[in-house]
């Protein structure tokens, strides 16, 4: 079964092999891994080694998220999260429920957002001390040019938390050309094609509130920080999902092999190109335009026919050996495919096919978008 959803995605047989054996995450064999994937990890964001920490923290990508917010942001803080979609406003929410205030700011979320909105918005309310963003919007599958907001940020003096989950090993980031940058979050189960469990965010470490600011201990990076350094750097506070470590630090040396992060987003580039072109081959409409449309992920309009039905449309997928997500995250009907993890163009082309028949059983005959959309 090929996983074409945006993460946890499709990984090599090696890295989930890795899984298959009892580790002692305490043992001095494990802080031995764990201090390495550490530094890999600072490295492969461009931090630098006297600046920046990589922190792993147990879990998925939205505590990670919520880590940061507890840990940069002060109660009651004020963050501007430009509102590129569902991924956004989850990030306000993790901002809510920790007490800081979230100052969404409406954009076109088909579309990249130009970066002076982002200045603008920031210079006229001085209580903004953050911009929440998010490189990779999966819900639309619309990327952020970073280097370019991030320049218009540093302008105003103001500080960045960039959720980097779907964008982190695929998409440029050298946190050494952005002091505005206080923390990236990543995990290990996207472009990085690991196993899902754990989350690392990068942090500027003169940039993290004292220790008991973040009113969880779990999710305290401050208290984390400090107690990697009090253990140099190897040591959990609480049980790590130490086979995901493991596994990860294998995924990361397909990673090198295969060229880094620039040899990432030229197979993700490549995905897309032939997903995108073989569901126009079969008679859908992707629901971005091209230029719009970064490699993580592919919206497409369901089909305007009332045979139509996502529910079967995955069922029947399953059985031709391919998941897709089975919701869709835009206003209008649609289903998504991933285009990262371990697949190649040729998977794309065969998905295709396998959509093209998978229609065609359920009696779909009308493919384009229903006629209430306006094209
Ligand atoms: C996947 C993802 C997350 C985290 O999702 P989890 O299910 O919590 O791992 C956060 N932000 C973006 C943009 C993502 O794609």
């Amino acid at each position: 079964m090929i996983l074409l959803i945006p993460g946890p995605v499709t990984t090599r047989a090696e890295v989930r092999a890795e899984m298959a054996r009892d580790i002692a995450p305490w043992d001095d064999d494990f802080r031995v891994v764990s201090r390495r994937i550490r530094q890999r990890v600072r490295e492969l964001a461009g931090g630098g080694v006297e600046t920046h920490t990589a922190l792993p923290l147990q879990g998925c990508g939205h505590f990670g998220t919520e880590a940061a917010l507890r840990s940069v942001l002060p109660p009651g803080g004020r963050i501007l999260i430009p509102d590129t979609g569902s991924y956004a406003e989850r990030m306000a929410k993790l901002a809510t429920a920790a007490g800081r205030t979230p100052v969404m700011l409406k954009v076109d979320r088909n579309r990249a957002v130009p970066p002076h909105r982002i200045a603008d918005a920031l210079a006229a309310d001085e209580s903004l001390t953050h911009a929440g963003l998010v490189y990779s919007e999966t819900s639309t599958g619309v990327i952020q040019n970073i280097q370019e907001i991030g320049r218009a940020i540093r302008a105003t003096g103001r500080r960045v938390v960039l959720d980097a989950v779907s964008a982190f090993g695929a998409l440029p980031l050298n946190l050494m050309d952005h002091p505005e940058i206080d923390t990236a979050i990543f995990t290990t189960n996207k472009c990085l094609e690991g196993l899902p469990g754990m989350c690392f965010i990068v942090v500027q470490n003169n940039r993290l509130l004292p220790a008991g600011t973040a009113a969880s201990w779990s999710f305290d990076l401050a208290d984390i920080y400090e107690h990697s350094i009090r253990t140099e750097g190897g040591a959990f506070r609480f049980t790590p999902a130490a086979q995901v470590i493991q596994a990860f630090d294998t995924a990361l040396n397909f990673f090198d092999a295969e060229g880094g992060q620039p040899a990432r987003l030229t197979r993700y580039n490549a995905n897309r190109d032939a997903l995108r072109a073989g569901m126009i081959r079969i008679g859908l409409t992707p629901c971005l335009d091209a230029a719009d449309q970064g490699p993580i992920v592919m919206n497409i309009h369901a089909p305007g026919d009332p045979a139509w039905s996502l529910p079967n449309f995955v069922t029947e997928l399953k059985s031709r050996g391919f998941t897709i997500s089975n919701f869709y995250d835009t206003e209008e009907p649609s289903f998504r495919v991933g285009c990262i993890g371990h697949i190649t163009p040729d998977d794309m082309t065969r998905f295709s096919v396998a959509a093209d028949q998978s229609l065609t059983a359920m009696g779909v005959v009308q493919r384009t978008p229903q006629a209430t959309h306006s094209l």
